[in-house]
């Protein structure tokens, strides 16, 4: 079952309820073993509820979350009590976008990693500094160093401290919300390269979100592009940025920095607003803003569907369309 996440929106002095903001509005996907799968959309499309819903750090109005634990067992995370979500947390992780304000200023770093590992009870004594040196050392930071802030590190490394956090638990899903957005290049292309090996020595799958292409188009397997709360299409990453199917993400692939001077910005600019979450326009949420728009899409909001090999676009001409890929391909 898909999932919502409506945010109510409370009006007077009695806070009635005058409406719904429609952060996540019927998204349906699904995360393979040992994958990235990217989630690029502008910001406030709803990216980051959908990846706190997944984890239930917010708590969705509808829908199922299906997680295979490490017995190997499909659990809807949504139905969970206090206690089996607490159990299932040490398998989903979150890594933060912020890594000035995501560590505790006044926790030495051993605490900061160890916290996970002594709240779940998992661990203490000789076998938890263990445990925590070499999570130092599995990010490439100095297990010596342990004892000393994070106000002591740079950005780069506290991002690196963050990951070691994530991988205390020894999970095996992890949600990275914009965890290199807020790096200079540089250090996001080693917060990158390290992600990627750490996926690929303990068989980690990522959803991995970020407004960023570049970024998206390096680490992800497969993409999905959301606007105004809505999937409107999910492809390998190569079929999408090569050949978009849904009018938003050709305009969203236009507005993609080219490396190359001399090759000319062919950028589509769209008229109008972002459509309100509160008061979304009828039939398909992109019609007001969409150059290919026809009657049907202000009737009918369009439902997902194949549009290639493991290509879905929530579009009603998709496939008809003329659309072009990324620039600069
Ligand atoms: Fe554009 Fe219509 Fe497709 Fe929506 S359904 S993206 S309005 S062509």
């Amino acid at each position: 079952k898909a999932v919502k996440k409506y945010f109510p929106i409370r009006k007077g002095f009695l806070q009635r309820t005058a409406g719904y903001v429609k952060a996540v509005d019927d998204v349906q996907f699904a995360i393979r073993p040992g994958e990235t799968f990217g989630l690029v959309g502008e910001s406030g499309c709803g990216k980051t509820t959908l990846g706190r819903c997944i984890l239930r750090a917010v708590e969705p109005s509808s829908g199922e979350v299906l997680f295979r634990d490490r017995k190997g067992m499909m659990r809807n995370v949504l139905e969970l009590d206090r206690r089996e979500l607490r159990a299932i947390r040490r398998d989903m992780q979150l890594i933060f976008q912020d890594p000035y304000s995501s560590l505790n200023p006044r926790m030495t770093v051993f605490n900061i990693i160890a916290e996970p590992l002594v709240c779940n009870g998992l661990m203490g004594g000789s076998e938890l500094k263990q445990r925590v040196s070499s999570l130092m050392e599995m990010v490439g930071l100095n297990s010596r160093h342990l004892e000393r802030y994070p106000h002591a590190f740079s950005g780069g490394q506290r991002q690196r401290i963050g990951i070691a956090r994530a991988l205390a638990t020894d999970p095996s899903f992890i949600v990275c919300d914009e965890a290199v957005s807020a790096l200079d290049v540089s250090v996001q292309a080693q917060i990158l390269n390290l992600l990627e090996d750490l996926q690929a020595d303990l068989n980690l799958s990522y959803l991995f979100i970020s407004h960023d292409l570049g970024v998206i188009q390096h680490i992800s397997d497969r993409v999905g592009v959301m606007y105004v709360g809505k999937m409107v299409e999910t492809a390998e990453t190569e079929s999408l940025f090569a050949s978009p199917r849904h009018p938003y993400t050709e305009a969203l692939l236009s507005a993609k920095p080219i490396p190359d001077p001399r090759h000319k910005s062919d950028r589509i600019i769209l008229s109008g607003e972002v459509a309100n979450p509160a008061n979304p326009p009828t039939g398909c949420y992109f019609h007001p803003r969409c150059p290919y728009a026809k009657e049907l899409c202000r009737q009918e909001a369009p439902e997902m569907k194949a549009v290639g090999d493991g290509h879905y676009a929530a579009c009603h001409f998709a496939g008809e369309l003329e659309l072009r890929g990324a620039a600069g391909l």
